[in-house]
């Protein structure tokens, strides 16, 4: 039997890797649902290879395109988030793909959950703003919550299930394009210059997020949650090289890493046939050639965004909902030229500073929130201009 899947967010970086990964095991995978946001061509093509059972296009401006282009496959085309949602209901799909990027992603891996699916985890702003909700349904509803991250799927596969001997976890670090500089070296970055990262190519948003180690905090939060590990058991080490992917400290001291080269498409894979691992023709690591392995502690003083993470983790509630929302809005200004690298993070402390947090939140309670904390940054920003 083949495994079926819904792909959410299937023209992104991960998506695409996805579908690498599918590829190769043509035999074992199937693609039952793709969704995708606005890319309509990238969509198409992919409803061509694929000939999956329902296909979205949650830009409903943009749908008539899909229609035009494709409406005469054995694909059913579907729109809004409704379409989204009725994807990853499909009977056939046992495992749901979360690679949407950003908050939006929370309400269909939660619809997922919910419908009993299983989940392969790679949008963590989902665990980041609703982690005791996604987490107490996931086990109510008794799904596999399986890491994409990288940093994740090395823990849980070093951990191995053995939680209760686990002393702490170490999630490594690259650095990100920054690594070294002095804050005073930060004021006048360019997008064009944070988005080069030097190991991973992946999506806008978390290129950035990596530049501003903001990813890194939303990390130590999704690590919280699906670990189930304190903040005080959570350290960070930079690792230049992003080849130890992360580590597991037990109880005796001893430490386990898991290592690779930096390429996504192990960690999607290891989600999707976990709890066995299957062959595959991907380059090896070859660790002669890599030569040295190298460590250093996170800069807190260039980069005060990872330290807020876990002040944010530690108060809990709508703490770390607020962080991501206003990080997310303050993204797409530093994209769009109209605020600067380090305004990013001022604006996160900002909205913290400002707005109130309410404990055990709903999930309405949520939305709201998020809602709030990105006016809050639009009004911020406005005031700056005007
Ligand atoms: P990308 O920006 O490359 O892709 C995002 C995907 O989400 C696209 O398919 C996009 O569709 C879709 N999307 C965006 N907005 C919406 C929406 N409103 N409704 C439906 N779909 C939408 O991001 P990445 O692939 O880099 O990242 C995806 C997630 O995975 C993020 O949460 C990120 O943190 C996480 N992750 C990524 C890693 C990586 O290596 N890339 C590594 C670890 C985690 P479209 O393009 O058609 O608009
Ligand atoms: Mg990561």
């Amino acid at each position: 039997m083949k495994k079926g899947i819904a792909l959410l967010g299937s023209t992104g970086s991960i998506g695409c890797q996805t579908l690498q990964v599918v590829d190769q095991f043509k035999d074992d995978l199937e693609v039952h649902a793709l969704v995708a946001g606005s890319n309509v061509d990238a969509l198409s093509k992919q409803i061509l290879v694929y000939h999956p059972k329902v296909a979205v296009l949650v830009n409903q401006e943009l749908f008539p395109k899909l229609v035009q282009n494709v409406g005469n496959s054995r694909t059913k085309l579907l729109t809004g988030e409704e379409g989204m949602l009725e994807a990853v209901s499909l009977s056939e799909v046992d495992t749901v793909v979360a690679a949407i990027s950003g908050f939006v992603g929370l309400k269909p891996t939660l619809e997922a959950i919910k419908l009993g699916k299983n989940i392969a985890l790679a949008n963590k702003e989902t665990l980041v703003a609703a982690g005791q909700i996604v987490m107490r349904e996931a086990a109510h509803q008794k799904v596999n919550l399986l890491p994409v991250d990288s940093e994740h799927s090395a823990i849980f596969q070093c951990m191995d299930n053995k939680i209760d001997l686990v002393e702490s976890i170490i999630i490594t670090a690259s650095g990100g394009p920054f690594r070294g500089c002095k804050k005073e070296q930060l004021l006048t970055v360019k997008p064009e210059t944070a988005l080069k990262h030097p190991n991973w190519a992946m999506g806008a948003k978390i290129t950035i997020d990596s530049a501003t180690m903001v990813n890194k905090g939303l990390e130590v939060i999704e690590a919280h949650w699906l670990f189930n590990m304190p903040y005080e058991n959570i350290e960070v080490v930079v690792h230049p090289q992003s080849i130890i992917h992360s580590l597991v400290k037990f109880r005796d001291g001893s430490l386990l890493a898991q290592m690779g080269l930096p390429d996504m498409r192990l960690p999607i894979q290891y989600a999707l046939t976990w709890p066995t691992r299957w062959n595959n023709n991907w380059e090896r690591l070859d660790l002669a050639k890599i030569g040295q392995l190298t460590f250093e502690k996170p800069n807190d003083a260039s980069f005060p965004a990872l330290k807020m993470a876990y002040e944010v983790g530690r108060i809990g509630g709508t703490a770390p909902c607020i962080y991501n929302a206003a990080n997310e809005q303050a993204v797409q200004f530093f994209l769009d030229k109209q605020i600067g690298f380090l305004e990013i993070t001022d604006l996160i402390r900002y909205c913290l500073d400002e707005l109130e947090i309410v404990s055990d939140p709903t999930l309405e309670e949520i939305f709201e929130v998020d809602k709030i904390a990105r006016q809050k940054v639009i009004s911020k920003v406005n005031s700056l201009h005007n």
